[in-house]
């Protein structure tokens, strides 16, 4: 089922500007979803030529800040389900920061970011596709109805 959306996101041929809002769209979306609500989110863009996109919060984590890599959303190879999937990525990791922060002095950054990711990717595996399911109410139609 998961496999057939995604297949069928694949076949559709978006400019720059309509993977740029759905990436947009996808992080206010799961915020929502997840009730992410007591923080702002930024989206912004950014050059990298490790990553697909990065978050980043204040010291309080009231605000953060998530940075898709311009060059990996431009490539015409980056297809709808990758980059909603890394929007939810960055949105599920993002929640983990005030935890990260507080075990910072216990352990270093990479084992922080190892369990981190541990979580974020069984979230992946398991609440993002129950998101992009036929029952759930997303709105996953072309074109892309942005807000
Ligand atoms: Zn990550």
């Amino acid at each position: 089922m998961l496999a057939d959306l995604f297949s069928r996101i694949a076949t559709l041929i978006m400019s720059i500007d309509e993977k740029i809002q759905l990436f947009k769209k996808s992080v206010f979306e799961f915020q929502k979803k997840i009730g992410f609500t007591d923080v702002v989110i930024y989206v912004d863009e950014q050059e990298s030529d490790i990553t697909r996109a990065t978050w980043y919060a204040d010291s309080d984590g009231h605000l953060v800040s998530i940075h898709y890599t311009k060059s990996w959303i431009e490539d015409p190879s980056t297809m709808a389900d990758e980059i909603v999937q890394v929007a939810f990525h960055e949105v599920f990791e993002s929640q983990f920061y005030k935890i990260s922060k507080a075990l910072d002095k216990l352990y270093s950054d990479s084992y922080i970011e190892q369990l981190r990711h541990e979580l974020v990717r069984r979230a992946e595996n398991f609440i993002l596709p129950l998101f992009l399911s036929k029952n759930s109410n997303w709105q996953f139609t072309f074109p892309w109805e942005v807000v």
